[in-house]
């Protein structure tokens, strides 16, 4: 399949009975399972739509990210964080190298949202603010899945249940933040 070309940059600390589905790994030294396509393009101010699926959502939302980034229609690169014990939410990064293209971001956002059937908010953030975030505090077991965290570029509001037969949209309402008075630092 497709999948084969991406690589998992931490896929020698799986150990031998893995099967590197984010909801099996229980690895102890893996932080990310990654899906990277051999990177080419320049990344001028990279950042990342995050997802955030359940336990039992997690691998079929994964497959369906591996399949459209082998496919060309994401970025290059994707990472999903693997089981924690009795965390019930994974966070999933879908990155893309350039944040001031906001037609690439709402293409993507679109991208996800259909593919995924999402009906969920969701946030883009970029690796600038990621440094200057929370997540600077924490690495590897023990990333807090950013759920507190409101430090983000784009948002994009939760879809609100449409009368039967009518087309679903949400794009159009998705926003560039206003400011940085939002900015946790
Ligand atoms: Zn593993």
């Amino acid at each position: 399949m497709s999948e084969n070309l991406l690589s998992d940059r931490e896929a020698s600390a799986h150990e031998s009975r893995c099967i590197r589905a984010p909801s099996t790994c229980t690895c102890a030294h893996v932080a990310w399972i990654w899906a990277e396509r051999p990177v080419t393009a320049a990344h001028p101010n990279p950042g990342k739509w995050m997802l955030f699926p359940s336990t039992e959502d997690v691998d079929r939302w994964w497959t369906v990210v591996q399949r459209l980034l082998a496919t060309g229609r994401l970025g290059d690169t994707a990472k999903v964080a693997p089981s924690r014990g009795n965390v019930r939410t994974h966070l999933i990064c879908v990155y893309l190298p350039d944040s001031d293209d906001v037609k690439e971001v709402m293409r993507v956002l679109l991208l996800l949202r259909d593919e995924l059937d999402l009906r969920m908010g969701l946030n883009y953030k970029t690796d600038e603010e990621t440094i200057n975030g929370h997540y600077a505090a924490s690495s590897g077991r023990n990333i807090q899945h950013d759920s507190k965290e409101m430090v983000s570029m784009y948002t994009s509001p939760r879809l609100v249940q449409q009368q039967r037969g009518q087309k679903r949209k949400g794009v159009s309402s998705a926003q560039r933040k206003l400011g940085k008075a939002a900015k946790s630092e």
